[in-house]
């Protein structure tokens, strides 16, 4: 358990308890700032607007032969070329699935067997647990999987991915890589590592988690084979992602549930229409406001960084300075644990210390260590990650406050 939960939860809990609402521990009157939208984005009105009908009158199973099925179903197809769209890809390439982590797997576990044709894969240091962790299972199941270092800004170097696969074996595999991290914010160049990739007869699987609605994607243009999604971090419901696969590989990956035949075959389960219908009508909006978002990302991050220079605290940027998800800022305070810089904050500001899955670890973050960060200054670096709602007011705020809980932090230390 986090240390600053208590700070959060003990001056409401009589509160609770006395009235019995669990509703106010989800809104109470004076609720934190949310800075954590790579963790996770509220679903948009929009969204929610789209969402409704279908969790009331016009519930039904999509894959019912009757009207009321033929009716759900055809909202998931509108969904399904929604999400196909963002990417520039076709809707029959999309398999639904319930999140990024499930599309991972399904990607990974889907195309690799030690009996098959490929039977590699390589990924990057800083890669995420879902990819992590599959990759873990198949290599204990016959796969070789080789990691590959990642430069202090958390970039793949081309070159680095060329020797390597030149020095491993032939056998086709897989170079998985997520497009933007979800801990520093580094973005890859799809481009240059999908033609290398190609260039050896492997294919490229982008986690496009943190990535998708807030830069630009294009399956063809950035030479991606695979591609997964989550809708509840771009604006859409949680329980619901995807997994883009490019036509001509559609045939050879194998499912991981089977049951029903839903998706093709590729994910059996009865898709829910009504977080279908929030996903596609999120990847709508995403693909609309792409460069009002990116621009407004830019215009709140560097207020924040300005208000927070003004105050004189010094910090250290984590991550690529330029090629990195807008809206994402990765930052370390010298001297200053991260987890009491969040104890401080956590009345008025939600910010992490890193990824939320790895939330309450004891471990150094795995990606601060790969990009070079001992375990000390690991400890020393929090994530404030913006969101289409975040205004440059909340921004300077955001940032006076960061500043001041530094600088107590390191007042207390001197004493
Ligand atoms: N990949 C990345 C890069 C992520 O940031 C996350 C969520 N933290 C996931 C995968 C897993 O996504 P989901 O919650 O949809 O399973």
């Amino acid at each position: 358990m986090p240390k600053y939960w208590k700070t959060i939860c003990l001056p409401t809990m009589p509160a609770l308890c006395a009235t019995n609402n669990v509703n106010r521990l989800a809104a109470p009157a004076e609720a934190p700032l949310y800075l954590d939208f790579a963790a996770s984005t509220p679903p948009a009105e929009e969204v929610v607007e789209a969402m409704i009908p279908w969790l009331r009158g016009a519930h039904a199973n999509p894959h019912s032969d009757h009207w009321h099925g033929r009716r759900a179903a055809l909202a998931v197809e509108v969904a399904r070329e929604a999400v196909a769209s963002l990417v520039g890809g076709q809707p029959d390439g999309v398999v639904f699935t319930s999140g990024a982590t499930e599309a991972n797997n399904l990607a990974l576990k889907g195309m690799l067997s030690p009996s098959g044709h490929r039977r590699n894969l390589w990924l990057a240091e800083t890669e995420h647990k879902s990819i992590l962790e599959p990759a873990r299972f198949l290599a204990a199941n016959g796969i070789a999987v080789q990691r590959l270092p990642v430069l202090s800004t958390g970039v793949i170097e081309t070159d680095m991915l060329q020797a390597r696969l030149r020095e491993s074996e032939r056998t086709p595999g897989i170079v998985a890589v997520s497009h933007g991290n979800n801990e520093i914010g580094t973005l890859q160049s799809l481009t240059a590592l999908a033609e290398v990739a190609h260039s050896f007869g492997h294919l490229l699987h982008v986690d496009a988690s943190q990535s998708a609605g807030r830069v630009p994607i294009h399956m063809e243009d950035d030479g991606c084979d695979l591609l997964c999604l989550s809708s509840h971090k771009m604006y859409g419901p949680a329980g619901i992602g995807a997994l883009y696969v490019i036509p001509e590989l559609l045939g050879e990956l194998q499912p991981l549930l089977h049951g029903g035949g839903q998706e093709g075959g590729r994910r059996s389960g009865t898709v829910p229409t009504f977080l279908a219908v929030g996903f596609g009508e999120a990847a709508l909006l995403a693909k609309r406001r792409l460069v009002e978002d990116q621009r407004r990302s830019v215009q709140v991050v560097e207020e924040f960084l300005r208000a927070l220079r003004q105050d004189g605290s010094p910090f250290t940027l984590i991550g690529h300075p330029h090629q990195r998800l807008p809206g994402h800022l990765s930052l370390r305070f010298e001297g200053v644990d991260a987890e009491d810089m969040l104890t401080l904050l956590a009345p008025s500001l939600s910010v992490s210390t890193g990824a939320a899955c790895a939330a309450g670890e004891l471990r150094a973050s795995h990606v601060l260590r790969a990009v070079g960060l001992d375990e000390g200054a690991a400890g020393e670096v929090v994530r404030l990650t913006f969101g289409r709602q975040t205004t440059p007011e909340q921004a300077n705020c955001a940032a006076r406050l960061v500043a001041a809980a530094r600088d107590r932090i390191l007042e207390r230390g001197s004493r």
